[in-house]
This record gives C-alpha cells, structure tokens and sequence, in this order.
C-alpha cells in the first residue's frame, strides 16, 4: 500500500555573508542610521508578526507531525495491551489464544468495509482495541459473561464480530488478503498499543455502529445508563451511508403479530391504525415512546421485534397498513463508522474522528 507521508523537516539555511565594503567613516555612519531605520521598520514588525502567528503554527505542527501530542492528562489506568487474548469462537466451539494486535486487525476486517479511508480504519482499531481491553479488564474482576464463560471475548456481534486470516481468505480471496489485509494491518500497526481514556481512565464502552442519520444518540436513550464520552453529537459526513432511508411495509395484522409475540407481557389490545402513535423521541432522534393500541413501547423494542435498520423512523399508516421509514443502521450510540470515514475524506485525523465521537477523550499509549 501506497502511504504518503509529507517531509516535514525544515532545514533553514544560515544566512551567508558575500562581499566586503569598505566605506568612508561618515558614509560608514550614514550607513549605520540607515540600517538602524530599516531594522526597525521591517525586522521589528516582522519578529511581533512571528510571535503572534508561531503559536497556532506551532499547535498545527505537532497535530501532524506527532499523534502523541496531546493536551496533558494524567492517566491514571495503567493498563497495557496483553500479548494475547483468550477468544471464544463459535464455529469451532473452542477457546483461541491470539496474539493481541492479530485479533484487533480481524476485528477491524470483520467490522469495517476495508475500503473505507487509512484514518478511519485508524480510529475503528482504537476503538475496537479499547472495547476489547476493557472485556479482558471486566472479566478479571466480575468474571466472563454468561454467554461465553470461559473466555473474556467471543468473535460474534455479541462483542465484536471477529474472523482469522483463513477465515478472511476463504470469504474474501486471495487479492483480498494481498491489498486490503494489508491496508487494514498497517491501519492496525499505525496505532498499535493505543487506546481511549476518559477522565484518565480506560474507556469501558468504545461502542460504534454503522451510520446514525445525522446525529449519534445520548447512551441513556438507548441503553441503561448514562456514560459522559456516549453524549449525542452530529454526524454531518454520512453521504456514503448504507441504508440511510429504507423502508418496510407490513400488513397491520403482520405487524399485531409481531409486536405481540415480541412483547407478550404488554396487554395491547386490539391494534387500530388510528392506536399507533409516535409519543416522544430522543435528541439523537430515535424514536424513545410509542403508543401501540393500548400498550407502550420503546423505538427501540419496535426496532428489535420488527428488525429494522434504526429505531429512528418515521411512520404512515394506510387502511390496513403500516410503513415504518428509517433513517440510518445501527444503535446510533458512539461512533458512526460512515461518518467517521466522512470525516477522514474531509481530512480529519484518526485521533480527531475518536475524540469528535466518544467525547470529552484522550488517546494514549502505544509505542
Ligand atoms: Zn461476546
């Protein structure tokens, strides 16, 4: 893969005395008076002019030149990137033992279109790396989750979507693995040992999903429980997305039976299309309340038992149907990867792609 990386080195040449004069004593002062004038017309301004401009200059600089320049915050989680990680797999039913940075890039592979821009794929390993961190440090202290119980991470969606080169190769082929698995590893290297930090510790929820429609989601509208780097922002870059608008339309009496075999706690009655309603939405725009007959429901439990693309849709109602429009894929919580990769084409930095998306945080480690 073709990397360009600009000369950033500036040599400054010294400055080199040609000729000699030699002049009269009082044309030697005329002299003098005229180079004094001259000094202060135009050196002095110039150097106050340098003084004022260096500052930003300087912040531009060190942005580009060093992805460890960062504003000071005290890291208080020391933690350090394993050498290997304990994957539970679910064609083989086995426990695999894989090298740490092997198993990000087939995260990262598994996760993201490989065509997506250097900078992105840069912040989904970041990203992917720090949630899967964050598992391994988790099941020390409360133990695996029940799904998987013997190891700390498992390679489905349930925690992030894994596959090994020969999985790769088999689905993939053998250019693939020449020009994208390559792609996708420097990605990986580039950032190697780097994680997310919030408030000087490991952030516990790199969450991400594909496109948001515009605008990521606060965590609480979503999930259980507020999380300050999960706060909704806009996602202005999302021209590239899959499914930004699809829709569905079902039956009324297709969408009573799924509704109420999804939710059969929830007394709804008999479902007229006049007793669907939109009651409220979030600030990401998802929809949060949703009045079905005499039952409510959250955009999200509407999202899961009819699979839709996002819990933020608009509805119609014919006589006898309904139409659910959606707007962008996924949870909406975190990082957008198509606005992500947005913003790579706007010219973004890795580092400004995570910390537009999980807000408030700090890149660091690595070597
Ligand atoms: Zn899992």
């Amino acid at each position: 893969m073709q990397r360009n990386r600009k000369n950033r080195s500036r040599k400054r040449k010294p400055a080199v005395r040609t000729g000699r004069r030699t002049a009269p004593p009082v044309l030697k002062s005329a002299a003098i008076l005229v180079v004094a004038i001259i000094f202060i017309l135009i050196i002095i301004p110039f150097t106050i002019t340098m003084v004022f401009t260096s500052d930003s200059q300087e912040g531009t600089k060190k942005e580009n030149r060093d992805p460890g320049a960062q504003p000071e915050e005290t890291i208080t989680d020391t933690a350090a990137v394993p050498k290997t990680i304990r994957v539970q797999r679910e064609d083989s039913g086995k426990r695999e033992k894989i090298e740490f940075e092997e198993y990000v890039k087939g995260v990262v592979a598994s996760e993201m279109p490989s065509d997506f821009e250097e900078e992105a794929l840069k912040a989904q390993a970041v990203a992917a790396r720090t949630y899967s961190l964050a598992k391994v440090q988790n099941a020390k202290k409360n133990g695996n989750s029940s799904t998987h119980p013997k190891a700390p991470v498992c390679d489905t969606v349930h925690c992030q979507v894994y596959q090994d080169k020969a999985q790769l190769k088999k689905g993939k082929g053998a250019d693939w693995m020449r020009s994208d698995w390559e792609k996708i590893s420097a990605a990986v290297e580039d950032t190697k040992g780097q994680l997310l930090y919030y408030d000087g510790q490991l952030v516990q929820q790199a969450l991400f999903h594909s496109s948001s429609g515009g605008k990521t989601e606060n965590c609480e509208d979503v999930f259980a429980s507020a999380v300050p780097y999960l706060v909704s922002v806009e996602s202005p870059y999302e021209e590239d997305a899959t499914h930004k608008k699809e829709t569905l339309t079902l039956s009324l009496s297709e969408f009573s039976a799924k509704i109420k075999a999804s939710y059969p706690d929830i007394s709804f009655g008999t479902i007229p299309s006049g007793g669907i309603k939109i009651l409220s939405r979030s600030s990401g725009g998802r929809v949060d309340q949703m009045r079905i007959g005499n039952g409510t429901v959250t955009g999200k439990q509407v999202r899961e038992a009819l699979g839709l693309y996002s819990a933020n849709f608009t509805i119609s109602t014919g006589k006898d149907t309904i139409t659910f429009t959606t707007t962008g894929s996924g949870h909406g919580v975190g990082m957008s990867q198509y606005g992500a990769n947005g913003m790579a084409k706007e010219g973004y930095s890795y580092k400004e792609i995570l910390q537009h998306y999980y807000s408030g945080t700090t890149i660091a480690g690595g070597s």
